[in-house]
Protein backbone atom coordinates (compact mmCIF):
# COMPACT_ATOMS: atom_id res chain seq x y z
CA UNK A 1 0.00 0.00 0.00
CA UNK A 2 0.95 3.73 -1.01
CA UNK A 3 2.18 5.59 2.17
CA UNK A 4 0.64 8.81 2.92
CA UNK A 5 3.13 10.85 1.73
CA UNK A 6 3.52 8.32 -1.56
CA UNK A 7 0.21 9.44 -2.33
CA UNK A 8 0.55 13.06 -2.03
CA UNK A 9 3.77 13.09 -3.43
CA UNK A 10 2.34 11.07 -6.55
CA UNK A 11 -0.50 13.48 -6.72
CA UNK A 12 2.03 16.57 -7.48
CA UNK A 13 3.81 14.91 -10.19
CA UNK A 14 0.22 13.67 -11.70
CA UNK A 15 -0.99 17.48 -11.87
CA UNK A 16 2.85 18.80 -12.44
CA UNK A 17 2.68 16.68 -16.04
CA UNK A 18 -0.95 17.63 -16.51
CA UNK A 19 -0.45 21.22 -16.52
CA UNK A 20 3.38 21.34 -17.47
CA UNK A 21 4.26 22.71 -14.62
CA UNK A 22 8.30 23.56 -14.63
CA UNK A 23 10.42 21.01 -13.26
CA UNK A 24 11.98 22.96 -10.98
CA UNK A 25 9.13 24.38 -9.64
CA UNK A 26 8.03 20.81 -9.13
CA UNK A 27 11.00 20.23 -6.74
CA UNK A 28 10.23 22.50 -4.72
CA UNK A 29 6.60 21.91 -4.22
CA UNK A 30 8.07 17.96 -3.81
CA UNK A 31 10.35 19.25 -0.79
CA UNK A 32 9.52 20.74 2.64
CA UNK A 33 11.17 24.18 3.01
CA UNK A 34 12.40 23.17 7.02
CA UNK A 35 11.78 20.31 8.72
CA UNK A 36 12.77 20.02 12.83
CA UNK A 37 12.91 17.09 14.63
CA UNK A 38 12.78 17.35 18.52
CA UNK A 39 13.26 15.37 21.96
CA UNK A 40 10.60 16.48 24.02
CA UNK A 41 11.84 15.21 27.74
CA UNK A 42 9.01 15.18 29.90
CA UNK A 43 9.00 15.06 33.53
CA UNK A 44 5.82 12.10 34.45
CA UNK A 45 3.38 11.95 37.57
CA UNK A 46 5.32 9.05 38.88
CA UNK A 47 8.50 11.34 39.04
CA UNK A 48 10.43 8.77 35.96
CA UNK A 49 11.66 10.88 32.65
CA UNK A 50 9.81 10.21 29.65
CA UNK A 51 11.79 11.57 26.41
CA UNK A 52 8.70 11.81 23.19
CA UNK A 53 9.91 12.80 19.51
CA UNK A 54 8.34 15.76 17.96
CA UNK A 55 7.91 17.26 14.54
CA UNK A 56 7.55 20.75 12.96
CA UNK A 57 7.75 20.70 8.98
CA UNK A 58 7.35 24.34 6.63
CA UNK A 59 6.61 23.15 3.53
CA UNK A 60 6.10 26.64 1.93
CA UNK A 61 6.21 29.82 2.85
CA UNK A 62 5.38 31.36 -0.81
CA UNK A 63 2.13 32.53 -0.54
CA UNK A 64 2.62 33.70 3.03
CA UNK A 65 3.61 32.45 6.92
CA UNK A 66 3.25 28.81 6.88
CA UNK A 67 -0.03 27.85 9.12
CA UNK A 68 -1.04 24.44 9.96
CA UNK A 69 -2.09 22.01 12.86
CA UNK A 70 -0.41 19.77 16.05
CA UNK A 71 -1.26 15.97 15.91
CA UNK A 72 -0.44 13.55 19.16
CA UNK A 73 -0.51 10.43 18.02
CA UNK A 74 1.46 6.78 18.19
CA UNK A 75 1.87 6.70 14.31
CA UNK A 76 2.98 10.75 14.23
CA UNK A 77 6.31 10.13 11.92
CA UNK A 78 8.35 13.05 9.85
CA UNK A 79 6.51 11.81 6.38
CA UNK A 80 3.27 11.88 8.18
CA UNK A 81 4.02 15.52 8.99
CA UNK A 82 5.32 16.33 5.75
CA UNK A 83 2.40 14.41 4.23
CA UNK A 84 0.07 16.63 5.96
CA UNK A 85 2.01 20.22 5.90
CA UNK A 86 2.22 19.95 2.24
CA UNK A 87 -1.43 19.29 1.89
CA UNK A 88 -1.48 22.49 4.05
CA UNK A 89 -0.22 24.63 1.51
CA UNK A 90 -2.26 23.39 -1.41
CA UNK A 91 -5.30 23.85 1.33
CA UNK A 92 -4.69 27.92 1.89
CA UNK A 93 -3.83 28.36 -1.83
CA UNK A 94 -7.45 26.72 -2.53
CA UNK A 95 -8.91 29.00 0.12
CA UNK A 96 -7.18 31.98 -0.91
CA UNK A 97 -6.19 32.82 2.81
CA UNK A 98 -2.89 34.90 2.68
CA UNK A 99 -0.76 31.59 4.30
CA UNK A 100 1.59 29.00 3.26
CA UNK A 101 1.84 25.03 5.00
CA UNK A 102 3.13 23.43 7.79
CA UNK A 103 2.23 21.13 10.09
CA UNK A 104 3.35 19.23 13.50
CA UNK A 105 3.12 16.18 15.39
CA UNK A 106 4.50 14.50 18.71
CA UNK A 107 4.76 10.71 19.09
CA UNK A 108 2.57 9.54 21.76
CA UNK A 109 -0.59 8.22 23.24
CA UNK A 110 -2.20 10.89 24.56
CA UNK A 111 -5.11 8.63 26.28
CA UNK A 112 -2.31 7.42 28.25
CA UNK A 113 -1.17 10.79 29.74
CA UNK A 114 -2.20 12.51 32.58
CA UNK A 115 -3.67 16.31 31.86
CA UNK A 116 -0.39 17.43 33.70
CA UNK A 117 2.03 15.25 31.52
CA UNK A 118 -0.28 16.31 28.04
CA UNK A 119 0.35 20.29 29.37
CA UNK A 120 3.93 19.83 30.53
CA UNK A 121 4.77 17.68 26.94
CA UNK A 122 2.76 20.46 24.97
CA UNK A 123 4.66 23.41 26.92
CA UNK A 124 8.15 21.35 26.38
CA UNK A 125 7.62 20.72 22.88
CA UNK A 126 6.27 24.30 22.21
CA UNK A 127 10.14 25.65 23.68
CA UNK A 128 11.78 22.67 21.39
CA UNK A 129 9.87 24.36 18.05
CA UNK A 130 9.85 28.13 18.84
CA UNK A 131 12.79 28.68 17.06
CA UNK A 132 11.04 28.13 13.72
CA UNK A 133 7.28 28.95 15.00
CA UNK A 134 5.60 32.82 15.40
CA UNK A 135 2.84 35.10 14.23
CA UNK A 136 4.53 35.88 11.28
CA UNK A 137 6.23 32.27 10.26
CA UNK A 138 3.87 29.92 11.33
CA UNK A 139 1.17 29.45 13.44
CA UNK A 140 -0.05 26.25 14.67
CA UNK A 141 -3.49 25.23 15.40
CA UNK A 142 -5.11 22.06 17.05
CA UNK A 143 -5.44 18.58 14.75
CA UNK A 144 -5.89 14.89 15.92
CA UNK A 145 -6.28 14.40 20.07
CA UNK A 146 -5.08 18.16 20.50
CA UNK A 147 -7.68 21.30 21.07
CA UNK A 148 -8.81 24.66 22.20
CA UNK A 149 -6.98 23.76 25.86
CA UNK A 150 -3.34 22.42 24.17
CA UNK A 151 -3.58 26.00 22.58
CA UNK A 152 -3.64 27.49 25.28
CA UNK A 153 -0.85 25.91 26.73
CA UNK A 154 1.10 27.20 23.77
CA UNK A 155 0.00 30.35 23.95
CA UNK A 156 1.22 30.74 27.67
CA UNK A 157 4.74 28.75 26.70
CA UNK A 158 5.42 31.38 23.89
CA UNK A 159 3.83 34.48 26.31
CA UNK A 160 6.04 33.70 28.93
CA UNK A 161 9.61 33.56 26.66
CA UNK A 162 8.53 37.02 25.54
CA UNK A 163 7.33 38.52 28.38
CA UNK A 164 3.91 40.02 27.46
CA UNK A 165 0.76 37.54 26.15
CA UNK A 166 1.06 36.99 22.50
CA UNK A 167 -2.51 35.93 21.08
CA UNK A 168 -1.03 35.46 17.35
CA UNK A 169 0.92 32.88 17.87
CA UNK A 170 -1.51 29.90 17.78
CA UNK A 171 -5.31 29.51 16.59
CA UNK A 172 -8.04 27.49 17.68
CA UNK A 173 -8.03 28.57 21.13
CA UNK A 174 -10.51 28.94 24.30
CA UNK A 175 -12.71 31.53 23.73
CA UNK A 176 -11.00 33.58 27.25
CA UNK A 177 -8.00 33.67 25.48
CA UNK A 178 -8.52 35.30 22.11
CA UNK A 179 -10.12 32.20 20.56
CA UNK A 180 -12.79 33.14 17.58
CA UNK A 181 -16.06 32.24 17.97
CA UNK A 182 -16.96 29.29 15.64
CA UNK A 183 -13.53 28.08 15.05
CA UNK A 184 -14.33 24.47 17.19
CA UNK A 185 -16.94 23.88 14.63
CA UNK A 186 -15.63 25.78 11.95
CA UNK A 187 -13.83 22.25 10.19
CA UNK A 188 -17.42 20.40 10.54
CA UNK A 189 -19.53 23.76 9.42
CA UNK A 190 -16.79 23.83 6.51
CA UNK A 191 -17.96 19.65 5.45
CA UNK A 192 -21.53 20.63 6.00
CA UNK A 193 -21.79 23.70 3.25
CA UNK A 194 -19.21 21.26 1.25
CA UNK A 195 -21.66 18.47 1.26
CA UNK A 196 -25.09 20.58 0.87
CA UNK A 197 -22.74 22.24 -2.43
CA UNK A 198 -22.01 19.14 -3.93
CA UNK A 199 -25.49 17.64 -3.30
CA UNK A 200 -26.62 20.67 -4.73
CA UNK A 201 -24.31 19.99 -8.19
CA UNK A 202 -25.43 16.78 -8.79
CA UNK A 203 -29.26 17.59 -8.22
CA UNK A 204 -29.73 15.56 -5.07
CA UNK A 205 -32.17 16.41 -2.01
CA UNK A 206 -30.12 16.82 1.40
CA UNK A 207 -33.60 15.84 3.07
CA UNK A 208 -33.61 12.15 4.00
CA UNK A 209 -30.06 11.96 2.04
CA UNK A 210 -28.35 8.83 3.99
CA UNK A 211 -25.06 9.49 5.50
CA UNK A 212 -22.14 7.66 7.25
CA UNK A 213 -19.27 9.48 9.16
CA UNK A 214 -16.00 7.88 10.17
CA UNK A 215 -14.44 9.61 13.07
CA UNK A 216 -16.63 11.06 16.01
CA UNK A 217 -13.92 13.94 16.92
CA UNK A 218 -13.69 17.72 16.78
CA UNK A 219 -14.37 17.28 12.66
CA UNK A 220 -16.44 13.95 12.61
CA UNK A 221 -19.16 15.37 15.89
CA UNK A 222 -19.66 18.41 13.85
CA UNK A 223 -20.46 17.48 10.90
CA UNK A 224 -22.98 14.78 12.25
CA UNK A 225 -24.90 17.29 14.05
CA UNK A 226 -24.88 20.62 11.46
CA UNK A 227 -26.29 17.54 8.65
CA UNK A 228 -28.56 16.28 10.85
CA UNK A 229 -29.65 19.58 11.37
CA UNK A 230 -29.98 20.16 7.26
CA UNK A 231 -32.38 16.83 7.65
CA UNK A 232 -29.91 14.50 6.28
CA UNK A 233 -30.57 11.22 8.44
CA UNK A 234 -26.63 10.30 9.55
CA UNK A 235 -27.33 6.79 9.86
CA UNK A 236 -23.63 5.50 10.70
CA UNK A 237 -20.88 6.91 12.66
CA UNK A 238 -17.62 5.89 14.36
CA UNK A 239 -14.25 6.11 16.60
CA UNK A 240 -11.50 4.47 17.42
CA UNK A 241 -13.53 2.18 19.34
CA UNK A 242 -15.85 1.00 17.12
CA UNK A 243 -19.05 1.98 14.77
CA UNK A 244 -22.71 2.66 15.38
CA UNK A 245 -25.72 1.99 12.46
CA UNK A 246 -29.13 2.84 12.64
CA UNK A 247 -30.99 2.27 9.49
CA UNK A 248 -33.57 4.92 10.59
CA UNK A 249 -31.09 7.32 11.88
CA UNK A 250 -28.92 8.04 14.73
CA UNK A 251 -29.78 10.40 17.74
CA UNK A 252 -26.72 12.57 16.87
CA UNK A 253 -27.27 15.03 20.12
CA UNK A 254 -27.43 11.87 22.61
CA UNK A 255 -24.65 10.54 20.81
CA UNK A 256 -23.00 14.19 21.46
CA UNK A 257 -23.90 14.42 24.83
CA UNK A 258 -22.40 10.82 25.64
CA UNK A 259 -18.93 11.32 24.17
CA UNK A 260 -18.08 14.76 25.33
CA UNK A 261 -20.07 15.30 28.34
CA UNK A 262 -17.01 14.27 30.47
CA UNK A 263 -14.03 15.30 31.57
CA UNK A 264 -12.53 13.17 28.74
CA UNK A 265 -14.15 12.32 25.61
CA UNK A 266 -15.41 8.95 26.03
CA UNK A 267 -15.79 5.94 23.24
CA UNK A 268 -18.59 5.00 21.39
CA UNK A 269 -17.88 1.41 22.44
CA UNK A 270 -19.44 2.06 26.19
CA UNK A 271 -22.75 3.98 24.42
CA UNK A 272 -26.22 2.11 25.53
CA UNK A 273 -27.82 1.25 22.36
CA UNK A 274 -31.07 3.05 21.63
CA UNK A 275 -34.01 1.19 19.84
CA UNK A 276 -32.69 0.05 16.44
CA UNK A 277 -28.77 0.86 17.23
CA UNK A 278 -26.29 -1.62 16.24
CA UNK A 279 -22.60 -1.53 16.69
CA UNK A 280 -20.66 -2.38 13.62
CA UNK A 281 -16.77 -1.81 12.77
CA UNK A 282 -14.86 0.55 11.05
CA UNK A 283 -14.77 -1.51 7.86
CA UNK A 284 -18.35 -2.05 7.99
CA UNK A 285 -18.76 1.88 8.06
CA UNK A 286 -17.15 2.09 5.01
CA UNK A 287 -18.49 -0.25 2.96
CA UNK A 288 -22.14 0.83 3.74
CA UNK A 289 -24.83 1.14 1.26
CA UNK A 290 -25.11 5.19 1.55
CA UNK A 291 -25.45 8.17 -0.21
CA UNK A 292 -22.53 10.09 0.82
CA UNK A 293 -19.30 8.40 3.18
CA UNK A 294 -17.69 11.05 5.17
CA UNK A 295 -13.85 9.79 6.31
CA UNK A 296 -13.55 12.19 9.61
CA UNK A 297 -10.75 10.21 11.21
CA UNK A 298 -7.74 9.29 9.63
CA UNK A 299 -5.67 9.07 6.50
CA UNK A 300 -5.07 5.94 4.13
CA UNK A 301 -8.74 4.86 4.81
CA UNK A 302 -9.78 3.61 1.48
CA UNK A 303 -7.31 1.64 -0.20
CA UNK A 304 -7.11 -0.81 -3.02
CA UNK A 305 -8.46 -3.42 -0.13
CA UNK A 306 -11.62 -2.21 0.22
CA UNK A 307 -12.37 0.37 -2.36
CA UNK A 308 -14.63 -2.12 -4.56
CA UNK A 309 -16.24 -2.32 -1.50
CA UNK A 310 -17.32 1.40 -1.50
CA UNK A 311 -20.96 2.14 -2.42
CA UNK A 312 -21.89 5.97 -1.62
CA UNK A 313 -21.81 7.67 -4.94
CA UNK A 314 -20.41 11.03 -2.51
CA UNK A 315 -17.51 11.25 -0.40
CA UNK A 316 -16.96 14.03 0.92
CA UNK A 317 -13.21 14.04 3.41
CA UNK A 318 -13.27 15.21 6.55
CA UNK A 319 -9.98 13.95 7.06
CA UNK A 320 -6.41 14.67 5.41
CA UNK A 321 -5.75 12.18 3.36
CA UNK A 322 -7.90 9.05 4.13
CA UNK A 323 -8.20 8.08 0.25
CA UNK A 324 -4.89 6.24 -1.22
CA UNK A 325 -4.33 8.18 -4.48
CA UNK A 326 -4.34 4.08 -6.43
CA UNK A 327 -7.77 4.15 -4.86
CA UNK A 328 -9.11 7.49 -5.84
CA UNK A 329 -8.24 6.24 -9.15
CA UNK A 330 -10.45 3.56 -8.96
CA UNK A 331 -13.12 5.60 -7.65
CA UNK A 332 -12.77 8.30 -10.48
CA UNK A 333 -13.18 5.72 -12.73
CA UNK A 334 -16.20 4.35 -10.77
CA UNK A 335 -17.82 7.72 -11.23
CA UNK A 336 -17.59 8.28 -7.21
CA UNK A 337 -17.79 11.48 -6.73
CA UNK A 338 -14.93 13.05 -4.56
CA UNK A 339 -15.14 15.98 -3.08
CA UNK A 340 -11.44 16.78 -1.85
CA UNK A 341 -9.72 17.11 1.63
CA UNK A 342 -7.88 20.31 0.54
CA UNK A 343 -11.95 21.81 -0.16
CA UNK A 344 -13.81 19.87 2.12
CA UNK A 345 -12.16 20.38 5.43
CA UNK A 346 -10.43 23.93 4.69
CA UNK A 347 -13.65 25.57 7.13
CA UNK A 348 -10.98 25.21 10.09
CA UNK A 349 -8.39 27.07 8.55
CA UNK A 350 -10.29 29.72 7.42
CA UNK A 351 -11.57 30.47 10.61
CA UNK A 352 -8.30 29.98 11.64
CA UNK A 353 -7.34 32.74 9.51
CA UNK A 354 -10.28 34.63 11.11
CA UNK A 355 -8.74 34.19 14.84
CA UNK A 356 -5.44 35.53 13.72
CA UNK A 357 -6.72 38.70 11.85
CA UNK A 358 -9.47 39.63 15.07
CA UNK A 359 -6.14 38.82 17.64
CA UNK A 360 -4.18 40.88 15.41
CA UNK A 361 -6.62 43.76 15.79
CA UNK A 362 -7.68 42.81 19.46
CA UNK A 363 -11.26 43.39 17.57
CA UNK A 364 -13.45 40.32 17.93
CA UNK A 365 -16.27 39.42 15.75
CA UNK A 366 -19.53 38.00 16.45
CA UNK A 367 -20.69 34.27 15.71
CA UNK A 368 -22.80 35.30 12.67
CA UNK A 369 -19.90 37.82 10.86
CA UNK A 370 -17.86 34.50 11.64
CA UNK A 371 -20.02 31.75 9.91
CA UNK A 372 -21.00 34.66 6.74
CA UNK A 373 -17.57 34.93 6.18
CA UNK A 374 -16.33 31.09 6.34
CA UNK A 375 -19.78 30.78 3.78
CA UNK A 376 -18.45 33.04 1.50
CA UNK A 377 -15.14 32.45 1.41
CA UNK A 378 -16.00 28.19 1.16
CA UNK A 379 -18.29 28.73 -1.51
CA UNK A 380 -16.03 30.83 -3.86
CA UNK A 381 -13.50 28.13 -3.22
CA UNK A 382 -16.01 25.19 -3.99
CA UNK A 383 -17.33 27.10 -7.56
CA UNK A 384 -13.90 27.63 -8.37
CA UNK A 385 -13.11 24.12 -7.97
CA UNK A 386 -16.38 23.02 -9.37
CA UNK A 387 -15.89 25.16 -12.45
CA UNK A 388 -11.87 24.14 -12.70
CA UNK A 389 -13.05 20.89 -13.02
CA UNK A 390 -15.64 20.94 -15.70
CA UNK A 391 -13.51 23.12 -17.91
CA UNK A 392 -10.20 21.14 -17.41
CA UNK A 393 -12.31 17.79 -17.30
CA UNK A 394 -10.68 16.30 -14.39
CA UNK A 395 -12.10 15.17 -11.02
CA UNK A 396 -12.47 17.49 -8.36
CA UNK A 397 -9.20 16.64 -6.69
CA UNK A 398 -7.68 17.23 -9.81
CA UNK A 399 -9.20 20.58 -10.14
CA UNK A 400 -8.26 21.69 -6.72
CA UNK A 401 -4.56 20.77 -7.29
CA UNK A 402 -4.65 22.51 -10.46
CA UNK A 403 -6.29 25.94 -9.00
CA UNK A 404 -3.68 25.62 -6.10
CA UNK A 405 -0.21 24.81 -7.63
CA UNK A 406 -1.25 27.25 -10.23
CA UNK A 407 -1.42 29.75 -7.72
CA UNK A 408 1.90 29.01 -5.68
CA UNK A 409 3.64 28.39 -9.03
CA UNK A 410 3.32 31.50 -9.58
CA UNK A 411 4.08 33.56 -6.84
CA UNK A 412 7.16 31.80 -6.23
CA UNK A 413 7.64 33.05 -10.13
CA UNK A 414 6.30 36.65 -8.93
CA UNK A 415 9.21 36.71 -5.78
CA UNK A 416 12.00 34.93 -7.80
CA UNK A 417 14.12 32.70 -6.17
CA UNK A 418 16.66 33.79 -3.78
CA UNK A 419 19.29 35.07 -3.78
P1 LIG B 1 -10.01 14.33 16.79
O1 LIG B 1 -8.85 13.87 17.57
O2 LIG B 1 -10.89 15.37 17.38
O3 LIG B 1 -10.94 13.08 16.40
C1 LIG B 1 -10.47 11.96 15.70
C2 LIG B 1 -11.59 10.92 15.68
O4 LIG B 1 -11.19 9.82 14.88
C3 LIG B 1 -11.91 10.35 17.07
O5 LIG B 1 -13.29 10.10 17.16
C4 LIG B 1 -11.14 9.04 17.08
O6 LIG B 1 -11.65 8.08 17.99
C5 LIG B 1 -11.33 8.62 15.63
N1 LIG B 1 -10.35 7.64 15.18
C6 LIG B 1 -9.03 7.60 15.44
N2 LIG B 1 -8.48 6.53 14.84
C7 LIG B 1 -9.47 5.90 14.18
C8 LIG B 1 -9.53 4.76 13.37
N3 LIG B 1 -8.45 4.03 13.13
N4 LIG B 1 -10.74 4.42 12.83
C9 LIG B 1 -11.83 5.17 13.09
N5 LIG B 1 -11.83 6.26 13.85
C10 LIG B 1 -10.67 6.62 14.38
O7 LIG B 1 -9.44 14.81 15.39
P2 LIG B 1 -10.10 15.83 14.35
O8 LIG B 1 -9.57 17.18 14.67
O9 LIG B 1 -11.56 15.61 14.27
O10 LIG B 1 -9.40 15.38 12.99
C11 LIG B 1 -9.91 14.32 12.17
C12 LIG B 1 -9.33 14.46 10.78
O11 LIG B 1 -9.68 15.74 10.25
C13 LIG B 1 -7.81 14.38 10.67
O12 LIG B 1 -7.46 13.81 9.43
C14 LIG B 1 -7.39 15.84 10.68
O13 LIG B 1 -6.12 16.04 10.10
C15 LIG B 1 -8.50 16.43 9.85
N6 LIG B 1 -8.70 17.88 10.01
C16 LIG B 1 -8.93 18.43 11.24
C17 LIG B 1 -9.14 19.80 11.35
C18 LIG B 1 -9.47 20.47 12.64
O14 LIG B 1 -9.76 21.68 12.63
N7 LIG B 1 -9.48 19.79 13.78
C19 LIG B 1 -9.09 20.60 10.19
C20 LIG B 1 -8.87 20.00 8.96
C21 LIG B 1 -8.69 18.64 8.88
Amino acid sequence: MQTFYESVLQQIDHIAGRIGLDAGITKMLKQPERELTVAIPVVMDDGSLEVFTGYRVQHSSAIGPCKGGIRYHPNVDLDEVRALATLMTFKCAVANVPYGGAKGGVRCDPSKLSKMELQRLTKRYTAMILPIVGPRHDIPAPDVNTNAETMGWIMDAVSMYEGQTVLDIVTGKPIELGGSLGRREATGRGVMLNTLEILKRLKKNPKGARVAIQGFGNVGSVTAELLEEQGCKVVAVSDVSCGLYNPDGLNIKSLIDFVYNAPRPRLLKDYKLGRNDERISNEELLELDVDILIPAALENQITTENVDNIKADVIVEGANGPITKDADEVLAEKKVIVVPDILANSGGVIVSYFEWVQGIQSFFWGIDEVNENLKKIMLKSFSEVWETGEKEKVTLRDAAFILAIRKIAKAVELRGIFP
